[in-house]
């Protein structure tokens, strides 16, 4: 089915035309005509979906239909957890908005930065608001914005916005809209906090779900390499350079493990840039435009800061260390195999980890391969567990059968796979 049967105006069918877009992706083939509507939605969908133009074409069309009032008060506010995130979407509205006339006026306000020059810039009114909810609440406070006009909300990564701890901002702001909105909802997962917040914001929401929910894109291959904790740097220097990996995505759970990592990479001569909370906005969007260009080859990053990114065709995403919280899994490797592309999704498992492990792919709901790399072989990870064999009769009550532990050394392919009743 083409762009063109979804109902959007001529001025969004040259934008689409301009990115390069030739069919919908399943989530824009169901959201734009609910959105067109005038419906709320509740979207499950990860980054790499389309989900950004499923919500952003449609919001404009509609946007387009009325005159713009002089103030230009504020009528979409799309709430993100991330600066990278709002920037992000900030970019999609401008350019899916590109032919529109009269033009939209768009803004992106997120925290860590000046306040001074967003609200210079809010002055003249604008119709569109990317905001992350602390900075917005700030501006507000400071009567730099008003929120009484909105038409539209959208929480974009509603789950992320939760687990950072942005839900009293969320309602304080929700209370500062008009009652008469519609809403838009998108989430990677659905916990219980989300279907609490789902319940008193949407009203008979349309439900889009395009992949099941809490699973992994299936184009994505996913690998545990168990391994020594120590010997993490090195076990990642050798599958870049061996497998020649060109662009890479590498997630640590602390800023510091990300500092640490990146100087070993640059060390060996695989360059790396580090971007998480710590870094000033400048330095963030640098390593990512670089990584994007293909300068940097390994951009090493904590879930937060990596929320959101879109990078076309990432083939490999690494989990250095496997997040704490299993969903993470789920948002991290679905930056790769996107749009139909294959991708890798490798994760390096120390003993400590097995138990996340175990987490991860009873949320996903399958096994993740097991393997081990030679001369990289995990000496405190316990081998996992064969596929077991059929009941041999019970040994004499006596005796004191040990279990036998699989000598590493015993290995003699490279690559070694255990998939199987590993759970
Ligand atoms: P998103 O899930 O919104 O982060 O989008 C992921 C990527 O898919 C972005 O790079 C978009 O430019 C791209 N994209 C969105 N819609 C389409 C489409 N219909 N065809 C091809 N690429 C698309």
């Amino acid at each position: 089915m083409p762009f063109s049967t979804l109902g959007l105006s001529d001025p969004l069918l040259r934008a689409i035309a301009d990115a390069g877009y030739t069919v919908p992706s399943p989530i824009q083939s169901q959201a734009i005509p609910a959105v067109l509507a005038g419906h709320d939605l509740l979207a499950a969908a990860q980054t790499g979906t389309g989900k950004t133009a499923g919500f952003t074409l449609p919001i404009l069309h509609r946007l387009a239909l009325k005159s713009y009032s002089t103030n230009r008060p504020v009528r979409v506010l799309i709430l993100t957890p991330t600066r990278e995130l709002a920037a992000q979407v900030g970019e999609s509205v401008n350019k899916y908005g590109i032919h529109l006339h009269p033009r939209l006026k768009t803004e992106v306000v997120f925290g860590g930065v000046k306040i001074n020059p967003q609200m210079m810039r809010l002055r003249g009114g604008v119709d569109v608001l990317v905001a992350t909810p602390g900075r917005l609440l700030d501006l507000i406070s400071q009567n730099a914005v008003k929120l009484d006009k909105v038409e539209t909300l959208v929480l974009d990564e509603a789950d992320r916005m939760l687990d950072m701890g942005f839900i009293r901002d969320i309602r304080k702001i929700v209370a500062l809209l008009p009652k008469k909105r519609q809403n838009l909802l998108f989430s990677a997962t659905f916990s219980e906090d989300i279907r609490k917040l789902t319940t008193g914001l949407l009203v008979n929401p349309i439900k889009i779900e395009v992949a099941p929910r809490n699973t992994a894109a299936e184009t994505v291959e996913q690998i545990a390499y168990l391994c020594n904790k120590a010997d993490k740097a090195s076990l990642l220097c050798h599958l870049i350079k061996t497998n020649d990996w060109q662009q890479v995505l590498v997630f640590t759970s602390t800023k510091h493990g990300a500092n640490r990592l990146t100087e070993k990479l640059n060390k060996v001569d695989i360059k790396a840039a580090a971007i998480h909370g710590n870094k000033s906005q400048g330095a963030r969007t640098s390593a990512l435009s670089g990584f994007k260009a293909g300068e940097i080859r390994v951009l090493v990053a904590t879930d937060v800061a990596a929320r959101g990114i879109d990078i076309a065709l990432l083939s490999h995403v690494i989990n250095y260390e496997l997040p704490r919280a299993p969903a993470d899994y789920v948002h991290r490797i679905g930056r790769t195999g996107r749009a139909g592309e294959e991708g890798q999704a490798i994760s390096l498992v120390s003993h400590d980890e097995i138990g996340s492990l175990r987490m991860v792919e009873k949320l996903i709901g399958t096994a993740i391969k097991r393997e081990q790399i030679a001369g990289f072989e995990a000496a405190d990870v316990a081998p996992p567990m064969p596929p077991e064999p059929p009941r041999a009769p019970r040994p004499p009550r006596n005796t004191k059968a040990k279990p036998v532990a699989r000598k590493l050394s015993e290995h003699s392919t490279n690559r070694k796979t255990y998939s199987g009743n590993n759970k």
